[in-house]
């Protein structure tokens, strides 16, 4: 295997492979902070240059376990093969900024097999827990639920979709209501007092899932970078991940040059962009969190190590209103033929944002092209668009009622 260690992306310090929660030294347990997610995997660099092969790379499957010298999961037989990653990158062709002449490209994750990003991470920190010998799996936000993670204690429901889905595949889902720091404190006392492994206590392993994605679009684009790429971020490890996936394909020389991270938050729910525009590189806690339309983004503290990798990349940070994330969902599914989540579209909100801001060159969006993140497919989160998008109508059943019905419309047009 060529993971070595953990480090600790803000003060250094190194664990064990074997290491389980956060930097010890950066923060305690059940503490809301920014420095919870700091560890990332690190790997020897100079093995892997002379074992793998770019071109050879470029032959196996499409999948999480094309990359398995990137991953930290010896033995085969323990890698999690559900069919995640492998995702489509979609140029958009139709949407007014397209046809304006930007390169505007969406990596489609909502394609992974239950429709979200995640399958990348929890597939790799699984298998790392398989392999470790864990008696049983949990992780918060997917079996200890959304009682917490989403809004609960502001007057936010659960959501049905994600509750029904969990629950097909045989999870038995608990929603302790509280708030996330509180879910937290729960779930480590559960590992330590009845030894279940919870995903959260296995970041780094999570984070090296998200580095596929890197992956996979600088092999889409032909072995290069796109010029920036646009990520909704919540706790900030999706962002993160695809940062550390971009480095390491630079440093293993497959890619020339790195691409600009960029955060995209809900306004009301946006510590990254507050930090930003502080230069505050350790993001404070939010008093509050404003209700929106895209809970899985929505926390009152995303991380340090999100905040280092735009920072690092010379990328920034944007916040996004309801209207503008439901315009790009609208325009996603209408003129591209892409169904995501509130939450996802955030993505292509993000760099609307970014172009009215004047935060793009026009040689990054004309030529080298930017990359937008969906992250989830929109059938994760119906539900709660019953309430902004229009009633469906109904009449008569009758040919008469239709065409009197068809006939007005069009004549209204
Ligand atoms: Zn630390």
């Amino acid at each position: 295997m060529y993971a070595t260690t953990q480090r600790c992306v803000f003060c250094g310090t190194e664990y064990p492979l074997t290491h389980r929660g956060s930097c010890t030294r950066c923060t305690g347990p059940g503490e809301e902070s920014a420095l919870h997610e700091t560890l990332a995997v690190q790997y020897d660099v100079a093995a892997l240059k002379r074992q793998l092969d770019r071109d050879e790379l470029a032959r196996r499957p499409s999948g999480l376990w094309r990359y398995r010298e990137l991953l930290p999961v010896v033995d085969p037989a323990f890698r999690v093969e559900l069919g995640a990653g492998g995702t489509r990158l979609v140029p958009l062709t139709r949407i007014a900024e397209a046809i304006a002449g930007n390169r505007l490209l969406m990596k489609v994750e909502g394609s992974n097999p239950s429709g979200s990003f995640k399958d990348r991470p929890i597939g790799v920190a699984a298998s790392v827990a398989l392999e470790r010998g864990a008696r049983g799996l949990a992780c918060l936000t997917f079996v200890l639920l959304l009682g917490a993670a989403g809004l609960a204690d502001q007057g936010a429901s659960v959501n049905v979709e994600k509750y029904v889905q969990i629950s097909a595949y045989g999870a038995e889902v608990v929603t302790p209501i509280g708030d996330l720091g509180q879910l937290y404190a729960l779930a480590d006392r559960i590992e330590a007092e009845m030894g279940w492994s919870f995903m959260h206590n296995v970041q780094a392993y999570q984070t090296d899932g998200d580095k596929t994605t890197a992956f996979e679009i600088c092999e889409q684009l032909g072995w290069r970078a796109p010029a920036a790429v646009f990520v909704p971020t919540g706790t900030g490890t999706n962002l993160f991940g695809l940062w550390q996936g971009f480095v390491l394909f630079k440093d293993l020389g497959f890619i020339d040059a790195l691409p600009r991270m960029f955060a995209v938050q809900p306004v009301g729910a946006a510590s990254l962009v507050a930090a930003w525009e502080a230069h505050q590189a350790i993001p404070s806690a939010l008093q509050r969190i404003e209700p929106n339309l895209a809970p899985p983004i929505s926390h009152r503290v995303s991380g340090y190590h999100a905040y280092k990798a735009m920072q690092e990349s010379g990328g920034g940070a944007v916040a996004v209103a309801d209207v503008d994330m439901l315009a790009a969902l609208k325009d996603l599914a209408s003129y591209e033929g892409i169904y995501a989540e509130t939450a996802s579209a955030a993505a292509l909100a993000g760099i609307r944002r970014a172009l009215a801001l004047g935060l793009l060159r026009q040689e990054e969006t004309h030529q080298t092209g930017i990359v937008g993140i969906l992250t989830s497919h929109g059938l994760k989160n119906s539900l709660a668009l019953t309430q902004v998008l229009p009633a469906q109508t109904k009449v008569e059943g009758t040919w008469e009622a239709l065409r009197s019905y068809v006939e007005r419309k069009a004549g209204a047009l």
